[in-house]
């Protein structure tokens, strides 16, 4: 999953209106994925172009048309996983209304035709909505898909306020502000425990979240790929199933791709490492 602001900030991104960014996602294969501010850079019209091509879709529970009084993108998703359900709300930063370029948000008059639910207790209780329907709708477990950011944005809007403010929320993967949190526990409105977890910027960290089956919750950071061990042998002919090579084709293809833009791009860069780590911005 991916919470936000992956398809500007690197080259491959902005040499593409973010296409190549979503090409990739789309090959890696991601689940779910959220608005970010930076997902606005390239207009409205071309953003939902790029949510088209995304197979997984965006999800935003407080974007809305305030013409049409409805939401721009889904607001969550339910992934049924091995028997347990667990919720997936989006939720963007208001900031980026005011962040980001307001006349894209505007009509020819220069009033608004979108909001972030920036006014007041909106934020909150928008998000508070779309928990208590996805609990009602069966979910074991709610996870905020957030761009909020923890510290350095405006406070109200801050994942840490968020939480809160909030009930029935178990933890929260988070965006926008860069910072490198791999578990961060706040109280919520009833005085239970929230996890705050956020990966950094351009895939330096990769989040891992598991809720155990007694439903306990740890959030981590992985933050080294190991190097392949070449004495290592496959244990068995598991990798040949077709499920398996699939994920690996994937993988390769998306690499080689990644790669082949850069070539296209005709930029010098240091080394191979700093290319992936510029290509494949998410997360941020
Ligand atoms: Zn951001």
């Amino acid at each position: 999953m991916d919470a936000g602001d992956s398809i500007q900030g690197g080259l491959i991104g902005s040499m593409s209106h973010g296409s190549y960014i979503i090409d990739i996602m789309n090959e890696v294969g991601y689940d779910v994925a959220a608005i970010g501010n930076h997902e606005f850079d390239y207009t409205i019209p071309m953003l939902m172009k790029r949510a088209e091509e995304l197979d997984c879709g965006y999800i935003s529970c407080n974007f809305k048309n305030l013409e049409t009084n409805e939401l721009v993108f889904d607001p969550y998703r339910i992934v049924d996983m091995d028997g347990t359900k667990v919720a997936f709300v989006g939720v963007s930063t208001p900031e980026t209304i005011r962040y980001s370029t307001p006349v894209y948000f505007q009509n020819d008059k220069g009033e608004y035709i979108y909001t972030f639910c920036e006014y007041g207790n909106d934020l909150y209780d928008t998000v508070q909505e779309k928990v208590d329907k996805v609990k009602a709708e069966g979910a074991d477990y709610v996870i905020l898909l957030s761009h909020l950011g923890e510290s350095n944005v405006e406070e109200s809007w801050s994942s840490v306020k968020v939480a809160a403010n909030t009930t029935d929320v178990d933890a929260i993967l988070d965006g926008h502000s860069h910072e490198v949190t791999d578990q961060l526990t706040v109280k919520n409105k009833n005085g239970e425990d929230v996890l705050i977890s956020q990966t950094g910027t351009k895939l330096k960290n990769i989040g891992k979240l598991t809720i155990t089956k007694d439903g306990k919750i740890k959030t981590e950071l992985v933050d080294k790929v190991p190097e392949p061990d070449s004495s290592m042998e496959f244990p068995d002919d598991s990798w040949k199933e077709a499920e398996n090579r699939t994920a690996v084709k994937r993988l390769f293809k998306a690499g080689r791709m990644a790669l082949t833009f850069i070539r296209l791009s005709k930029v010098d860069f240091d080394t191979r490492r700093k290319c992936f780590s510029l290509s494949i911005s998410s997360s941020s």
